[in-house]
């Protein structure tokens, strides 16, 4: 039977809101132009690897996908291509890496494929915070509450009601970190936590359901 390891994951909230908020300020200081549904996909993709251990009863999770080299390669055709452009994205990405999933939850495979020995925050002499700690919980609602506000200011949330094809790309969070935690699969959510999934959810869906039914202007 397939059994989730709950002590080495983290929350799809804290990903995207930490990713949502490095992406503006790089963009801001690179003055460019990002995609924010595009930005929050990249932030929870690494997370693929639980439907894959799911699917296929691996053991997969925070192993390549995680890896901050694999992410390295796969940005170089987009920095030769976009230059700074990609940056925004880029910082989206190595962030659930290098700074969710390092600090929260134990260890993952930051080094695949040059080395499959797993780092995290304990290597560097910082105590171990599982998911359901309370510093996290308190740090991931923090992070949504902050990036939820500048969204609003910054009106980015409308991002997710245009009539852009790209929002169908939302289907991934939708599936792979939102839905699960709502039928108990990965990992149970706590309450402080449920809102935010929630909020997510429901925009994502409508989101993807205007870029599916709406027909081109
Ligand atoms: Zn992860």
């Amino acid at each position: 039977m397939f059994v989730f390891k709950e002590e080495k994951t983290s929350f799809a909230v804290g990903h995207m809101a930490l990713a949502y908020l490095l992406g503006k300020a790089s963009a801001k200081l690179l003055k460019v132009n990002i995609n924010i549904p595009l930005i929050l996909v990249l932030s929870i993709i690494p997370d693929i690897d639980i439907l894959f251990d799911f699917l296929f009863n691996s053991d997969m999770h925070r192993g390549p996908t995680h890896s901050i080299i694999v992410a390295i390669v796969v940005f170089i055709p987009f920095f030769l291509l976009y230059r700074q452009r990609a940056t925004p994205y880029f910082a989206a990405l190595a962030s659930h890496s290098l700074i969710g999933d390092f600090l929260i939850g134990g260890q993952l495979q930051l080094l695949w494929p040059l080395s499959t020995n797993e780092f995290g925050a304990r290597e560097l002499g910082f105590p171990y915070i599982n998911i359901y700690n309370p510093i996290n919980v308190a740090l991931e609602f923090t992070l949504f509450a902050i990036a939820l506000a500048v969204m609003l200011k910054t009106r980015d949330l409308f991002h997710f009601f245009r009539n852009s094809k790209l929002n169908l790309i939302l289907i991934i969070p939708i599936f792979t970190v939102l839905l699960p935690t709502f039928i108990s699969y990965p990992l149970r959510v706590p309450l402080l936590l449920i809102l935010p999934h929630l909020f997510y959810l429901i925009i994502f869906s409508i989101a993807v359901s205007l870029a599916f039914f709406r027909k081109r202007t």
